[in-house]
């Protein structure tokens, strides 16, 4: 009879307290400042045009390597309208394979890509592994839109 009584306080005790569990997706918790998404690039709002050049000098780094990138002549540099005389054609960057290591940001001497730190890319599962890999136009997305939040450096 004793252990059904502490059994039933235990059960009553755990009702009254508070939950340490959210009801995800409907609710979802803050980001911390500092969290480290996926990487994505960044929008020249001045130019109109994507920061990255298209060195591959991420590429290089990457030790995932899970960027791969194409370089362009810039059709606004020879019209005057931009001062990168070269521009990124295509780049694509595989989620499903990036650790999130910040390397590319660190290496990027245009200060073209960032980590992400909002929800985007938390919530990427699929049933096809290719759907991880984002093309230009999604990486660029964020930054065109003006969605990103500042970062705050480690
Ligand atoms: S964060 Fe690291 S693994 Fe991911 S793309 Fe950049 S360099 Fe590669
Ligand atoms: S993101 Fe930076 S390092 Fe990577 S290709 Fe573009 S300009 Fe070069």
């Amino acid at each position: 009879m004793l252990g059904v009584l502490k059994g039933l306080g235990t059960t009553f005790r755990t009702m009254t307290r508070r939950p340490v569990t959210i009801q995800y997706p409907t609710i979802k918790r803050e980001i911390p400042e500092r969290e480290r998404g996926y990487p994505l690039l960044l929008w020249d709002h001045e130019v109109g045009e994507p920061f990255c050049t298209g060195c591959h000098a991420c590429e290089r780094a990457c030790p995932a390597q899970c960027i791969s990138v194409v370089m362009k002549d810039n059709p606004l540099a020879a019209e005057g309208k931009s001062k990168r005389r070269k521009i990124v054609d295509k780049f694509l960057l595989d989620y499903g394979r990036c650790i999130r290591c910040r390397i590319c940001v660190e290496t990027c001497n245009f200060s073209a890509i960032a980590m992400n730190n909002t929800w985007d890319g938390h919530e990427l599962s699929c049933y096809d592994r290719t759907c991880l890999v984002l093309d230009l136009e999604q990486l660029l997305a964020k930054s065109k839109a003006g969605e990103i939040t500042p970062w705050v450096e480690p």
